[in-house]
């Protein structure tokens, strides 16, 4: 392993939701399409997701657009990976649009922050349609307590606040490192308003802004959860 990787963006669907949903309090009633994003991460040997994307769009609750190329074996292949090559998924958290296809890859070990496991067995009621319990409950999970290193050149740090659990992931690269922040910035314009705008679904609006006030610290380059701009590069860096 190098502990360089390079970060594609996989484009695994799309949802339609108030702008309010993803910012909070920002043009309730305005309808906007969100993509639904999952990252392949990869040194040339190890092969690794950041997410998953959303259950079969059939879905009972959560309805969304998914082509036949947007699935997830789909994606990947055409950056010429298989289902069994992926050996670690690491979850930002366990909503059904980012651990919506655990079981495609049940070769891999997966990461999740043990405070949102914990969460996901019992939420709020207005958070429950949030998780899917038919999928997240089947599988193993590798637990995880607060900030850790995975690999060289990959870590999580915890960015609780959209929710209890809820994790970042910073990734080294030929240009430094990014950060992969899940639903806590799901759009660039939330991170770089002043003040910072959160997810429209919280858990914690104090814990929410501590987060992205540490994320801030960090100084990272920046990969929100469902901006379209992501998917404008193939792969990230991309200014080599
Ligand atoms: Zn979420």
């Amino acid at each position: 392993m190098t502990g360089k990787y390079t970060i594609y963006p996989l484009h695994l669907g799309d949802i339609v939701r108030q702008k309010s949903n993803m910012a909070y309090m920002r043009e309730p009633g305005t309808k906007v399409t969100f993509p639904i994003i999952a990252f392949y991460v990869t040194d040339g040997q190890t092969k690794i997701l950041v997410d998953n994307g959303g259950t079969p769009p059939d879905h009972r609750y959560q309805p969304y657009e998914r082509t036949a190329e947007q699935e997830p074996v789909r994606a990947l292949k055409r950056l010429n990976v298989e289902p069994g090559d992926i050996t670690n998924v690491i979850l930002t958290h366990l909503h059904w649009d980012h651990a919506g296809n655990n079981r495609l890859f049940p070769g891999a070990k997966f990461y999740i922050q043990r405070t949102e496991l914990q969460y996901a067995v019992a939420p709020l009621k207005i958070h429950e349609g949030s998780y899917d319990y038919d999928l997240i409950f089947r599988t193993k999970y590798h637990v995880l307590d607060g900030d850790c290193k995975i690999f060289d050149g990959i870590s999580v740090i915890t960015t609780p606040g959209h929710s209890p659990g809820s994790q970042s992931v910073v990734i080294e690269t030929e240009e430094g490192p990014y950060l992969i922040a899940g639903d806590l910035i799901g759009l660039y314009e939330c991170y770089e308003s002043d003040p910072m705008v959160a997810n429209g679904i919280h858990t914690d609006l104090v814990a929410y802004y501590k987060s992205l006030e540490k994320v801030r610290a960090l100084n990272c380059r920046v990969l929100p959860g469902h901006d379209p701009t992501v998917l404008e590069h193939r792969a990230y860096p991309f200014n080599r």
